[in-house]
């Protein structure tokens, strides 16, 4: 049973109970609903104002962490670009100046990556920073196209290596005969010399070696024996073809170690001293000839003589000693 209640009427100074009415319940009703959502309102607009959502805060943390890869990324980037520069570096300035070859121009690693248009899926994206990210991928267009250079570049460099080795391997480029049994050099080249029997200006064409009869006379760069004959000047003399230009001559052998027609090395015991044909005594004569015309020897010993040791063969074969072959 609902309860009654009343309220103190004080025209008829009697307590009376409360009527209420329909019209009075439904305008409760609506009052109380008109406060609750004004209320609302407000609470979602102070919450809104003071606190993020938790599906915003996730992304824009998640933002946050994108930006710092992005940092890491280009600090990546640039790190690559160093090394990929200095391999440029290598390439033009040692590795093809040892190998005697030009720089590969620079128009051609630098040509450009072909602009802004190339991007066209990603201008169209709508991006924060636009600029940013089309540089990153232009960088990285770059730095592909500088690796693709840098990897024919290298390819290119390993063919004139191997054509190189084989031309640093048959240029003559030691002493024919081992220091250690060397005993002197009798005659250095003279374009110019007085010859004291002929009595007239004679060219001594190559250096004299003195050392003992049997000591090892060695090839000086890898080549084919084309001669291995008895002339009656030279006395025992093999001729050695080298390829690139080069021939040398080793004259008055006491004998042959080799046969006409065969390949040799480097350092290969070819003959040995001797003191056969036009010779006073025990020597070595040996010629260096570049395209047919005989060249100074001196300049062709360095690999196997210290400074030092290289200072006094070159001063010996310039003193005016006389030959030993006439
Ligand atoms: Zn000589």
């Amino acid at each position: 049973m609902a309860k009654i209640k009343y309220y103190y009427n004080t025209e008829t100074c009697k307590y009376e109970p409360i009527k209420v009415t329909k019209k009075s319940m439904i305008l409760n009703i609506l009052g109380f609903m008109t406060i609750s959502f004004v209320m609302a309102l407000g609470i979602i607009y102070i919450y809104r104002t003071n606190f993020t959502p938790i599906k915003e805060s996730v992304l824009r943390a998640e933002n946050h962490e994108l930006k710092l890869n992005w940092g890491i990324l280009n600090e990546d980037l640039q790190t690559a670009y160093d090394h990929v520069n200095e391999l440029q570096f290598k390439d033009d300035r040692i590795y093809r100046v040892i190998l005697d070859t030009e720089p590969i121009p620079s128009t051609i690693r630098q040509g450009g990556t072909g602009g802004h248009e190339r991007y066209g899926d990603l201008t169209d994206q709508n991006l924060e920073d636009p600029v940013l990210v089309l540089n990153a991928y232009e960088q990285i267009d770059d730095l592909k196209k500088k690796l693709y250079i840098q990897s024919k570049s290298y390819d290119e460099i390993s063919t004139l290596l191997t054509e190189k080795e084989k031309i640093w391997a048959s240029r003559p480029a030691i002493q024919p005969v081992n220091n250690k049994e060397l005993k002197r050099i009798a005659g250095g080249f003279n374009p110019r010399r007085f010859h004291p029997i002929l009595k007239k200006i004679h060219p001594h064409e190559g250096i004299d070696f003195t050392a003992d009869i049997g000591t090892p006379v060695y090839a000086t760069g890898d080549g084919t024996v084309t001669r291995a004959y008895r002339s009656t000047t030279y006395g025992n003399v093999i001729f050695i073809n080298h390829g690139y230009g080069y021939q040398t001559r080793y004259a008055h052998l006491h004998k042959f170690n080799i046969r006409y027609g065969e390949p040799v090395k480097r350092g290969q015991v070819i003959g040995y001293v001797g003191n056969t044909g036009r010779s006073q005594g025990p020597h070595l004569h040996y010629e260096v000839l570049y395209k047919y015309r005989p060249i100074d020897p001196i300049n062709f010993f360095q690999r196997d003589l210290d400074n030092e040791e290289y200072e006094k063969v070159i001063e010996l074969s310039r003193r005016e000693t006389m030959p030993l072959d006439y």
